[in-house]
Parts: C-alpha cells; structure tokens; sequence
C-alpha cells in the first residue's frame, strides 16, 4: 500500500511538473511569435522583379539578429498567407515543414520528432502571416529524468526505512502479548495461584493484564470453592456412613437382644433418614444452580404459611423449653411456590430452635409493605461470629459453634433458604451479635 501510494505520488508530482514546464515553455513560444508578428506587420513584405514576395532588408535583419543571438536555440521560420517562405532562422535547417493547412485557431501548440529530438512548436496566425516557433523540449524532459532518477533513488530507500520501522514497532509492541499467550497457556488448574506480571503503563496491554489476572482470580476462587465443596460432601457423608459401618460391626459380633435389634433398627434410620436428606438438598442446590429448578407461581396467602410454621415451632421448641412468639403476622397475598416458602421459613425457624439453649426467645414477625413482606426470625441464641456472617449462606458451612452446639445440621439449609428467596426475586440477610442472638430476615416482593 505503501509502495501503491508512492507511486500515485511520484506520477502526481511528474505530470504536475510536466504541465508546468511545458506551459511555461509555451508562454515563452507565445512572446516570441508575438514579437516576430509584431515585426512583419510593421515592415511590409514586397514583390521582386519576379513577382515574388520578399521580406525587407531591414526587416530580415532585424529577425535574424534576434534569432542568433538568441540565448534559448529558438526556431522560427515566417510564412505569408499562401505558404511563400519570408524568414527563416538560420537553425531551422527544415526543421519542420511549412504547415500546409493553416490552423483554424489563432495559436496552436503541439509536440513532435525531429531530427534533432523533441520539439515544442507553437503555429500564429495573424493574416497575412503565419510564423512557426519552435523550442527543443529537452530541458523539460531532462529535469522530468532527473525527478524520474530523484524518485527511484529515494522511494526504496524510504520504503526500506518505512517497512522495517514498521515491522520494529510491531514486533516491540506484539512482544508482550506474546508474553502473554505463553504465559496464559501455562497456567491451568495447578497453579492458578500464578499471575502475569503486571506493566508500568496504564496502557492497552496493561489493562489487558489487568484483566487476564482478575479472571484468573475469579477461576482461582472458583475452584477453591470447588474443592472445598468437594471436601465438605466427603465430610458430611463420612459421618453417617462411619456409624453405619461401626454399628453393623458391632451387631455382627454379638447375639442380639429385641431390645437392641431396634436400637440398631433405629440408629440406622436415624442415619438413613440423614443421608437421604443431604443427598436431596445437594440435588436441590445442584439443580437450581444449573437453572433446572422449578419454582411454581402460584397466588397464596402468606400469613397461612407463617401460621403454619409458627405452630409447628411452638411443638417443637416448647419440649425444649423455648418461649416462641408470633410479633406481627399481617395478611398478605403473593405470588409464588408454597412449598418452597415454607422450606424456606422453615430452615429459618429450626435453625434459630437449633442454636438457642432451652429458656431463649424465638420471635416471628412478618410486616406487609407497599412493595412486598418482610419476615423476620429473631432468636436469643448463640450468635454468629462476624468472620463467619458472610460464609453461613455458602453450601456445606458450619461455624465452630454450631458444630460444637449440634452434630445434626449439614450446612446445606441457608445456601437453599437464599436460593428460594432470589428465586422469588426476594433477598434474605443476616445481623447477628455472637452469644446474643441472630435475626434473619427475608423479603419477598408480592408478585
Ligand atoms: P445447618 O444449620 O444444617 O448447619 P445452615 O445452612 O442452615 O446449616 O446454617 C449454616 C450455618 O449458619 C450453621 O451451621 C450455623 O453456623 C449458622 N447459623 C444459621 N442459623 C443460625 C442461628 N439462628 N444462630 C446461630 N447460627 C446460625
């Protein structure tokens, strides 16, 4: 392209030079012709002794001093209107023919060969005279040649220059996205703790380092969770299926009595019960996250599920001794899945059961606004430390408290309590004060 545009420069600047030279060279033809008319008309032709027409003496040598010492090598040859020959130079030596039509127009000029190369003519007719001009066109073409030689020399070299400038600046400037393939394809699962090193410039390159190493943050996160999550259902199906193992064991060494048979009958489908409901609440969490998950629209009356769950709480917190109250339960309409809202205010409700020692409060409210509900289970129980507020919503996390308070929970109630809300294009969240008591707190909009 480069090369292309250097030549339709070059040719510019060559035709543009050319025209010039030529045009100036033809004003030049112009003010001779003009002069040698200018002195024809003055001194009039005669006709000798012989009826032929003849130009003046005076005349004739006016021209011919003009002719010869003439710096430029002008031609000129004179004419009368019937083509009888009055003055030629002394170089005209036939140079051109005396024209044999006499141009229509005024002043004519043209280029042609001759035997002495290229010559610009220029025809005047200014009755009863014609005159013929001519100039050699060699100094125009020799400058034209030296643009020519001019062009040829430098138009490589700036190419040259051009090009592997060009190729320079590419490569430094490609150089480091180089660096950063290379460095991208080694990094893969193993060793995502690696990062590109980072560029002084705040420049294209370094935000696209930038950029490149936050996603990599973001995969190294991703997996870590992965792992851990991985690690935590091993956890959680290890203990069940450990005392399922020790008390088979157990009985296959002794003889047993009715008594302990359905101890054991019951140990195991304590822990059955515990296996199965872990395996569902993964598949719950599995199917939600791959959006396969189904959550029903349907009109209901939430204070009826509050009630529900609020008398359910009172069975069951009682016989532990806890004091459960319904603050507030205003009657609101909603569209949404039943059965999931009440998983959802259940896993609240059993957990504030769960982590309060016997003789705490547990208070239920849930208040209507314009745009939606707000329920909240507040309980006087163990509290949440506040480095563990903001991993309680995640799969498979269980404080140190909680497990030292209770061997029943997998951890797996919250993550699915907060995709029931976000389902609902709800939110739910927490504020806590360790050893004081937690509040959850969900809000649900009404459609
Ligand atoms: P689980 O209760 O089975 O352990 P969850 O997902 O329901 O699992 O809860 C996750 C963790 O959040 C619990 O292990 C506990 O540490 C904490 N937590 C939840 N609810 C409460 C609460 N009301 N009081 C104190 N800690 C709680």
């Amino acid at each position: 392209m480069l090369l292309v545009g250097f030549i339709l420069f070059a040719g510019s600047i060559y035709f543009y030079l050319q025209n010039l030279l030529l045009g100036t060279l033809d004003d030049d033809l112009t003010d001779e012709s003009e002069w040698v008319l200018r002195v024809a008309a003055r001194r009039e032709p005669f006709a000798d002794t012989t009826g032929k027409q003849q130009f003046s003496e005076s005349a004739q040598t006016l021209l011919e001093d003009h002719f010869s010492t003439n710096p430029r090598n002008y031609v000129v040859m004179l004419a009368s209107a019937d083509g009888t020959m009055l003055f030629e130079s002394e170089n005209w030596a036939n140079l051109l023919p005396p024209p044999t039509d006499t141009p229509s127009e005024e002043r004519v000029f043209f280029s042609r060969g001759s035997p002495k190369g290229n010559v610009r003519v220029c025809v005047a007719r200014h009755d009863p005279y014609l005159v013929q001009v001519a100039y050699p066109e060699h100094p125009v073409n020799q400058a034209l040649t030296h643009l020519l030689s001019i062009f040829a020399l430098l138009v490589p070299i700036v190419l040259l220059f051009s090009v592997s400038g060009g190729w320079l600046f590419a490569t430094l400037a490609l150089r480091p996205i180089d660096q950063i393939t290379e460095m991208a394809n080694r990094i893969s699962a193993s060793n995502l703790a690696e990062r590109i090193p980072g560029r002084a410039v705040p420049d294209e390159i370094g935000r696209l380092i930038t950029t490149i190493n936050h996603m990599i943050e973001r995969l190294q996160r991703s997996f870590n969770q992965i792992r851990e999550f991985s690690l935590n259902i091993a956890h959680e199906l290890r203990t069940p299926l450990t005392i399922l193992k020790g008390e088979s064991e157990l009985a296959m060494t002794k003889e047993l009595s009715p008594e302990e048979a359905r101890q054991l009958a019951n140990t195991y489908l304590e822990e059955t019960v515990r296996l199965s409901r872990i395996v569902d609440d993964l598949l719950t969490l599995a199917k939600a996250d791959a959006g396969q998950m189904k959550i029903q629209q349907v009109s209901l009356r939430f204070e009826g599920l509050v009630g529900e769950l609020y008398e359910d709480a009172q069975l069951i917190g009682s016989s532990k001794g806890l004091t459960i109250t319904l603050e507030r339960n205003d009657p609101v309409t909603l569209m949404g899945d039943s059965s999931r809202l009440r998983q959802l205010l259940r896993n609240l409700v059993m957990n504030a059961i769960q982590y309060t020692p016997a003789g705490g409060t547990i208070r239920i409210a849930s208040k209507r606004d314009p745009h939606g509900v707000e329920v909240s289970v507040q309980d006087t129980g163990i509290g949440i430390d506040a480095e563990d507020l903001p991993k309680i919503f995640q799969a498979f996390y269980r404080s140190d408290e909680a497990r030292a308070h209770s061997a029943g929970g997998s951890g797996l109630g919250l993550a699915i309590s907060r995709w029931i809300a976000q389902a609902h294009g709800g939110s739910i969240d927490v504020t806590s004060s360790p050893g004081n008591g937690s509040t959850f707190r969900v809000v649900l909009p009404l459609t």
